[in-house]
């Protein structure tokens, strides 16, 4: 008796998922809302895994199928993947560039197959065939980095003079110049008021510059200034347009004995709160960073992708900024935040962008 219950509820369990099978196929398959072509620059900079796996994660749960490529910093490669998605019959491309202007040719042929295209996080410039920006507010980002040194150094209860040395992101990143110009406009009034010194002279993004936003560019940059510029002058500030570049300016000050009790490291900004850069700063080493929440942004490109497919009005909040000189690409920009000692566990832990164990290893 017992077995012939326990086999008719096997072969009745059979059926139900039989009959589950039948039901779930079709279901998946409408669920399908086709191929999303997600193109990101680098594995180098950490971010940027966090925000293709966000993307592709939000994607997927929307009913998306995701092509996830990271190009290694090189532009054929970009070029070759955005290509490949385009073939495979891609619906939307969101497009993380390398370099904005390279990207006018396979930008045409995705335009040629009505493939819409959302520039994500960097602008795309030079072509008319990006049809939507979803980003974060970059020059306000440089404003609340320099907002930090302002406050560290008490600039505007009037103490100086300081000396700072000015960094900046990599010339072929439409950003950078974002960063920089939001920064100076906070700095350059106290540096012509000479509350701060450049020692070295060196101002604008063709001299501050780092190519390819590689840390060990920004620590022979360093390196230099260190040795030519600050025999025994103390260098009190350096802007450091991200966590990356921030670590190795550091690790260059630590080279010439900052760090110590007699010679504390000078304020030092960052940017995209990764985790070596938070330990640093819990250490006391950088001093602030900012935190862009990949998670929010991963939401709007992937409601971009949504609402453009299905014809609904596309969610943006600036439509005058970003220019890239052949049209003003709509955008919708996110808020950046500052982050420092004080409020890193409130920000970033108890949001759940890191854990603490993270923190620990
Ligand atoms: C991003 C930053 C990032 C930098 C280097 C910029 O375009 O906005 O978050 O640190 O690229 O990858």
């Amino acid at each position: 008796m017992k077995f012939t219950h326990f086999a008719t509820g096997l072969r009745s369990l059979g059926i139900g998922l039989a009959a589950a099978l039948l039901l779930t196929a079709p279901s998946a398959k409408a669920a399908d809302k086709g191929l999303i072509g997600v193109a990101m620059p680098t594995k180098s900079v950490l971010r940027w895994i966090n925000d293709g796996n966000f993307m592709k994660k939000e994607l997927e749960s929307r009913g998306y199928r995701v092509d996830l490529q990271t190009a290694e910093d090189d532009i054929p490669n970009q070029l070759a993947q955005i290509e490949n998605m385009i073939t495979k019959g891609a619906k939307v491309l969101v497009i993380a560039s390398i370099d904005g202007t390279t990207l006018s040719d396979v930008l045409q042929k995705a335009a040629d197959k009505g493939v819409k295209v959302i520039a994500y996080d960097r602008l795309i410039n030079g072509s008319k065939n990006v049809d939507f920006y979803a980003t974060f507010d970059n020059f306000q980002v440089g404003v609340l980095q320099a907002q930090s040194l302002e406050t560290a150094l008490k600039l505007k209860e009037g103490k100086g003079p300081y000396n700072i040395e000015l960094f900046g992101g990599s010339p072929d990143d439409n950003n950078a110049y974002f960063f920089y110009n939001g920064a100076m406009s906070v700095l350059q009034p106290y540096i012509d008021k000479k509350k701060l010194v450049v020692k070295s002279g060196q101002m604008g993004m063709d001299k501050v510059g780092t190519q390819g936003w590689v840390g060990a560019n920004a620590q022979a940059r360093m390196d230099n200034l260190l040795s030519a510029y600050y025999g025994k002058a103390r260098v009190d500030a350096v802007l450091a347009p991200n966590d990356g570049l921030a670590i190795g300016v550091l690790s260059s000050l630590k080279g010439v004995g900052y760090g110590s009790k007699d010679q504390p490291f000078p304020y030092v900004t960052g940017q995209d709160c990764e985790v070596p850069s938070i330990k640093s700063i819990i250490r006391g080493e950088q001093y602030s960073s900012i935190f862009k929440d990949t998670r929010a942004l991963a939401k709007v490109a992937s409601d971009m992708v949504d609402a453009m497919l299905s014809g609904k009005t596309v969610p943006v909040n600036d439509t005058k900024t970003y220019n890239n000189k052949v049209k003003i690409v709509p955008s919708y920009l996110l808020k950046p935040l500052p982050v420092d000692k004080s409020n890193y566990k409130r920000i970033l832990v108890d949001s759940g962008y890191i854990s603490e164990a993270q923190l620990k290893q």
